[in-house]
């Protein structure tokens, strides 16, 4: 077994410290009643301590001695002591938040009350922030700050008024006079580190556990009033561990477990409270289990006693799939195997402390993780894990349970060709890492073997380079090592999941999302016992890798920060739609569009959390401030809780549209009905193509031709399927189609023109439809889609706008002429009605002969060009395969809700690449 309640006596008889021991004086009279003093004294603590330990460990050598020959003593021993052990146990640990006033200490004397195991032992943290109160005392000492006084005055302070609005008559007394006499010989000793300018740490230990002692006997007495017999433990009467390093301690079972016998033989009760953190060496040498150990102290009392539970309380109503406080989506796990609460913790999930695990697996105690402030909550069961996994429905298909981060890493590189193949050098680079005492977070090591990179924390990556670079200073000089080369400022993302060992694809997956983040990887590691995957990041990228990767393994919804430029009339529809259709995309479809900004071209507004879209008008015209385009990018895109961010440029500007280049670069995905980049200056465009092709980064733009109509998206798909586009011809403009499909009978052009304008039809300016430039543009934009590289100069375009009018000042000029010039379009239309034809505005693509132009084309009435209406646009795809019957889309090409519709759409597809269920 284990934690065997018997010694191995070789172990005792062979300790240097125990023998040493052996020949020290002995003071019997005096030592015992040191033994039994629960409030330690500091200063004559140190010594007397000391001199306690000396005699019980002259004793309990002794009986070792002995026991070496006859193992009589250690069944006595045992014999002797009286504590139950087993199911009639359950262990309770309440954290520094739920014991942080008064009236908490209150609420968990109820919970201890409430439970009605047949035995229980509390564990319990000094009250919130007292530990950093305590440890802050000793910095003020050491740096010889006299305010260390008051800072002492505080502590008291704040445990006088709780005690006192806690207890009354003899238990208020007897705690006031215990505090007293400790905040006194606090001062005594915070004097001598003062005048030292120095406390060791034992000192420190010693001084910082003091939270503990005040707050587990306050708890004490307020169980006693509630009439239970109750006691509390001095935890470092009974547990005793080994240093090992300056921040880990190992327990020692039998040691502790011989001690608590002991304690119990003498405080024997069914309600313990014991304090958290503190501890002592084997030398009785005051010490703790180090920073957030109270989580320890209640797991190793558990497997002393064998409790059939170990229950947490803090403020969270569980473990969380990642850290709430950075993930606001993380949801309560219900259940987690211990390996995987070890791995969560280990990678800085702070609800549990690393060290929690080891003691209770051990016997299969169960932790449970439970809120304070939410009795309701159930809370996070860590246990073997169970059978039926289809308790934990939120993540039933995930193989990942959690993830977690450490922050202020360093990563070290030792490279060189000289490495590969030399035994010994993984062993000589960590040699020189133990020297200075660093801790290996991760290490990953290349098969070529031509580099070793690990992490460190990053207040000891200066030491480690320094040691590195002294021991291989020979295979530096000789060029076998090139460089060991220092990587500041990163963190660590930690996959973690039991099932992730038997699902293939999971760090595709993970990559993938990071990737889709824009996010570069320094450095990865994956266990062979494939529960943890690890990778290296840039700080700066932390939270938003840790929003992504969460997001895309479904444990939060896909959720896409928005800023969209330009509240025009389609923006505005567009924002409208994602108004009235932003619950269904979160209900049904897992996607959280959240719009973090609206920007106009002289106001704009921003929010932290999404703009409320019922509101976003008032909130522009009354709460906007000055438009500033950078300002509003940084502000949109640097929110870190969300990994994805989109901007929507509704604009028709150019100056806009050249930012999209700088956009895609800052991994910010961007979509658009603006046709100016894609129809800009080409190389330009191609540079922007080129980009958008290299990264993970999205740049879509349908509605830059025939609005919301999958115009773009099936000449893509036609292409990616290999398919060759030999002609694309269409009447790609909504007003221009109205115009010719109205211009029959007797009708003039002028009128259908003045007709069209006065049905909004038109822009404004009736001029920038009849140009012809806008559907150049759109000619473009799908020649250049199609491979051919030209410039809007390059396509001759038919302009309806008569010469002599395109120096009209006003509109109303321009309309007041056109009548003059009707003329000649009659003409045109009556030849072509002659021959049975009717006339169409059309662009046309000529991938054969490479090039493209707008004209005036004559259709054959039973074209379906010729038999369009309103304001319908279509467009005939000739390619490879569809030769004989060209591929044809049709349907209205223009208005705000069917382009809003179009942008909208594209909005869906970014979710959907970016990991949302489909
Ligand atoms: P206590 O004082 O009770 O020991 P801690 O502050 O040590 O409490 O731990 C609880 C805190 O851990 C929570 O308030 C939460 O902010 C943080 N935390 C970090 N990661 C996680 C996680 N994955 N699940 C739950 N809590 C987490
Ligand atoms: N009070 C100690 C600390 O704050 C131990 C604990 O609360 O777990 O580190
Ligand atoms: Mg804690």
């Amino acid at each position: 077994m284990a934690f065997s309640s018997t010694i191995s006596s070789s172990r005792i008889v062979h300790s240097p410290a125990a023998l040493a021991y052996q020949s020290k004086p002995n003071n019997n009279q005096n030592n015992k009643k040191i033994f039994h003093c629960r409030s330690f004294s500091p200063l004559p603590f140190i010594s007397r301590l000391s001199y306690a330990s000396r005699r019980q460990k002259g004793e309990s050598l002794n009986k070792h001695i002995l026991a070496s020959v006859t193992d009589i003593s250690v069944d006595k021993l045992t014999e002797e002591a009286h504590i139950p052990k087993g199911q009639m146990w359950s262990v309770h640990k309440f954290g520094g938040t739920c014991v942080g006033t008064s009236q908490r200490i209150k609420n968990v004397g109820e919970i201890i009350v409430n439970d009605d195991t047949e035995r229980k032992l509390i564990v319990v943290s000094a009250m919130s922030k007292v530990t950093d109160m305590m440890y802050d005392l000793i910095y003020k000492a050491q740096s010889r700050n006299d305010s260390y006084l008051s800072a002492l005055d505080a502590v008291f302070e704040k445990h006088q008024l709780t005690a006192c609005d806690l207890l009354d008559g003899d238990e208020l007394a007897g705690f006031l006079s215990r505090l007293h006499h400790d905040i006194n010989n606090l001062k005594a000793m915070l004097r001598a580190i003062y005048i030292a300018g120095h406390a060791t740490e034992s000192f420190t230990d010693f001084v910082v556990g003091h939270g503990e002692l005040w707050s587990a006997q306050m708890l004490a007495a307020v169980v006693r009033k509630n009439g239970i017999d109750c006691k509390w433990m001095d935890t470092r009467e009974v547990l005793i561990v080994n240093p090992t390093s300056s921040n880990q301690v190992d327990p020692d079972f039998s040691e502790s477990e011989k001690r608590l016998e002991k304690w119990f033989s003498q405080s024997p009760s069914n309600t313990i409270i014991a304090t958290g953190f503190i501890a002592s060496t084997p030398d009785n040498i005051p010490t703790t289990l180090k920073r957030d150990g109270s989580d320890f102290s209640a797991a190793i009392m558990g497997a002393l006693l064998r409790a059939h539970q170990v229950t947490i309380w803090t403020d969270v109503d569980g473990v969380y799939s990642a850290d709430p406080r950075k993930v606001s989506e993380a949801v309560i796990l219900r259940t987690l195997s211990y390996q995987e609460a070890w791995e969560m913790s280990y990678f800085g999930a702070n609800v549990l402390h690393p060290r929690t695990i080891i003691p209770v697996m051990r016997y299969d105690i169960p932790i449970v993780i439970r809120n304070i402030f939410n009795l309701s909550a159930p809370g996070t069961m860590i246990c073997r894990p169970p059978v039926d996994e289809n308790e934990d429905e939120q993540i039933i298909d995930s193989p990942v349970k959690g993830f977690a981060t450490i922050d202020n890493l360093a990563l070290v590189n030792v490279e060189g060709t000289g490495m590969a193949g030399v035994p010994g050098t993984a062993n000589a680079i960590f040699g020189a890492v133990k020297d200075v005492g660093a801790n290996v977070i991760m290490i990953s090591q290349a098969s070529s073997e031509h580099s070793v990179c690990f992490a460190v924390p990053e207040k000891e990556v200066k030491a480690v380079a320094e040691a590195l670079e002294s021991k291989f200073r020979e295979a530096l000089n000789a060029g076998r090592l090139s460089q060991v080369a220092i990587v500041p400022n990163c963190s660590i993302l930690a996959a973690v999941g039991q099932k992730m060992a038997s699902t293939p694809g999971v760090s595709a997956t993970l990559f993938n999302a990071l990737a889709k983040a824009n996010i570069n990887i320094r450095a990865i590691a994956q266990g062979c016992s494939e529960y943890n995957i690890t990778v290296v990041l840039k700080r700066e990228d932390c939270i938003r890798a840790l929003r992504a990767v969460h997001s895309r393994f479904y444990l939060s919804r896909t959720t896409i920060a928005m800023g969209i430029i330009g509240p025009g009339l389609i923006g505005a529809t567009l924002l409208d739609q994602l108004r009235d259709q932003a619950a269904v995309l979160k209900e049904d479809f897992n996607i959280d569009l959240r719009v973090m900004g609206v920007t106009g071209s002289r106001t704009m507004v921003l929010s932290d959390t999404g703009i409320d879209l019922s509101t976003w008008r008032e909130l522009l015209k009354e709460k906007g401030e000055v438009a500033d385009l950078e300002k509003f990018t940084q502000l949109v895109h640097g929110n870190h809780f969300i990994p994805n961010t989109v901007l929507v440029d509704c604009t028709a500007d150019s100056n806009v549209a050249s930012r999209y280049h700088d956009w895609l670069r800052r991994g910010i995905h961007v979509i658009t009905p603006n046709k100016k980049a894609n129809s800009g200056p080409l190389d330009q465009y191609l540079k922007l193509r080129s980009l958008q092709r290299k990264s993970y980064t999205h740049y879509f733009y349908e509605a830059t031709v025939g609005a919301g109509l999958p115009i773009i998206s099936t000449l893509r798909g036609l292409l990616e399927t290999g398919d060759h586009i030999l002609r694309i011809e269409g009447i790609f403009s909504g007003t221009l189609s109205y115009l010719f499909n109205s211009f029959v009978g007797t009708r003039s052009f002028s009128e259908v023109v003045a007709e069209a304008k006065e049905a909004g039809y038109t822009e404004p300016d009736p001029r920038d439809d009849l140009s012809g430039t806008d559907v150049a543009r759109k000619v473009i934009i799908l020649a250049r889609e199609s491979g051919l590289k030209l410039e809007l100069s390059d396509l001759p375009v038919r302009s309806l706008v008569p010469e002599p009018l395109k120096a009209c000042a006003s509109a109303e000029e321009f309309m007041k002429q056109l009548p003059q010039f009707d003329e000649e379009l009659a003409k045109q239309r009556q030849e072509a009605e002659d021959a049975g034809e009717v006339l169409r505005y059309v662009g046309v693509v000529d991938a054969i002969n490479k090039e493209g132009r707008v004209e005036l084309r004559r259709y054959k009435k039973d074209h379906p060009f010729a038999q369009l209406s309103g304001s319908d646009n279509i467009i005939a795809f000739t390619t490879k395969r569809y030769k004989e019957q060209p591929l044809i889309v049709r349907g209205p090409g223009a208005g705000a809700q069917v382009t809003a519709g179009g942008i909208f759409s594209d909005i869906l597809r970014l979710a959907s690449y970016l990991g949302a269920p489909s």
